[in-house]
């Protein structure tokens, strides 16, 4: 999924993404190496104070990636079997993975055609009585209208969700995406922002879920390994209820807290070489990029086209021609319920989805991006576009 690093790329091929790490994330992690400590201690427990800190959440909890930290989202809410969980078809196959994970069965809603995200009104045409929770995600980086969405959701009764895997750095309405969110699910994959290698958070203003999901992360433990070292003499620990093996390493968060203050530096230049992208990519007709919302700003995770009816080459073809010419660059976002795991699963009408992810692409956008590595990408597309 992840292109090469900047010094193993092929010279010349311009990848998808590349992570932003140098040699302080290498220092941290040999530093965390070297004290000797390397599963989980002090070093996630500073992580997750700082990662909730910037994401405007009262805690943080610290897990082996988002799919595991949903599922943990899912289970404090008591969601299991003979639940439904409205979530997107249009988003990566974990979100709706992490519902049948509880038992619970995904029931699939449409998405707005400007931000590719659930709205009050897609959610509302497949709800029923048996909804349990709301998923909402904040697809590639783009804020999801979450004001909205929490209240339609308390008018519901139903809570919300979001999973928020994409977009560390997304603001909406001047406050980061996490902020006043029930609960927060973040990736640290290295195809988003921050990178620990692998790695996931949950977000809560809710002290008392904290505590169930750290118990629930670490086999069920009522006090953490951390803990029980710190204490200098014996603390017998019990197993209260069945837990997990979903624990984060200190080596995962050493390397979290240096990317973490690299963020906002991050986000600034995707912004840079997104608006760049957009002004150049402005006269070649039948390209529609993604945007901001007029409610807030992305960090552009992801930034796709999406290929209009006048477009001369379709999309898969238009992959091909761009790899022909040294460029990776991907299928838009996916749609869950079109592939093989879901197959039979009921599903109503999603044209916006179908449309989205059959005709969209996810175009390069790398912090080490150049602008004449973007040049490259415009003219290929602008060839494309002209002389098909
Ligand atoms: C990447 C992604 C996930 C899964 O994240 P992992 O950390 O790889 O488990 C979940 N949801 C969305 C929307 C994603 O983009």
């Amino acid at each position: 999924m992840v292109a090469g690093g900047a010094v193993t790329a092929d010279v010349g091929r311009i990848p998808v993404m590349v992570p932003w790490l140098g040699e302080e994330e290498a220092q941290a992690a040999a530093d965390a190496v070297r004290s000797g400590w390397v599963a989980q201690g002090p070093r996630v427990a500073e992580f997750e104070r700082a990662f909730a800190a910037r994401v405007g959440a009262g805690h943080g909890v610290a897990v082996s990636s988002c799919t595991t930290a949903l599922h943990l989202a899912l289970t404090v809410l008591g969601v299991g079997a003979g639940d439904e969980v409205v979530v997107p078809s249009l988003s990566f196959v974990a979100t709706a993975n992490a519902v049948r994970y509880t038992g619970a069965v995904p029931v699939f809603a449409d998405v707005d055609p400007r931000t590719a995200n659930l709205t009050p009104q897609t959610v509302d045409a497949v709800r029923t009585p048996r909804t349990r929770a709301v998923l909402l995600v904040h697809q590639g980086g783009v804020p999801a209208d979450a004001d909205g969405m929490r209240a339609a959701c308390a008018r519901w009764g139903v809570p919300l969700v979001e999973d928020a895997a994409c977009a560390v750095g997304t603001s909406a309405g001047g406050r980061p995406v996490g902020s006043g969110a029930l609960l927060a699910a973040w990736s640290f994959h290295p195809r988003k922002l921050l990178t620990t290698g692998e790695g996931g958070m949950v977000t809560t203003d809710d002290a008392q879920w904290a505590a169930r999901m750290r118990r629930l992360r670490e086999h069920g433990m009522n006090v953490s390994a951390a803990e029980r070292h710190a204490a200098g003499k014996p603390v017998l620990e019990a197993y209260l209820e069945t837990g997990f093996n979903y624990r984060m390493t200190d080596i995962q968060a050493a390397v979290g807290l240096v990317q973490l203050g690299k963020l906002s530096e991050m986000v600034a230049r995707r912004r840079e070489l997104a608006a760049r992208y957009e002004k150049l990519l402005a006269d070649i007709p039948g390209l529609e990029p993604v945007r901001d919302p007029a409610y807030g700003e992305g960090n552009f995770q992801s930034y796709w086209v999406l290929l209009g009816e006048d477009f001369p080459v379709g999309r898969d073809e238009l992959l091909a021609v761009l790899s022909d010419a040294g460029i990776s660059a991907r299928r838009g976002i996916m749609a869950a319920h079109l592939e093989p795991a879901y197959a039979g699963h009921p599903a109503g009408p999603l044209p916006v989805t179908e449309l989205i992810s059959g005709r969209s692409l996810i175009l390069p956008l790398f912090h080490t991006m150049t602008e004449a590595q973007q040049d490259r990408v415009v003219d290929a597309l602008r060839d494309a576009a002209v002389t098909r």
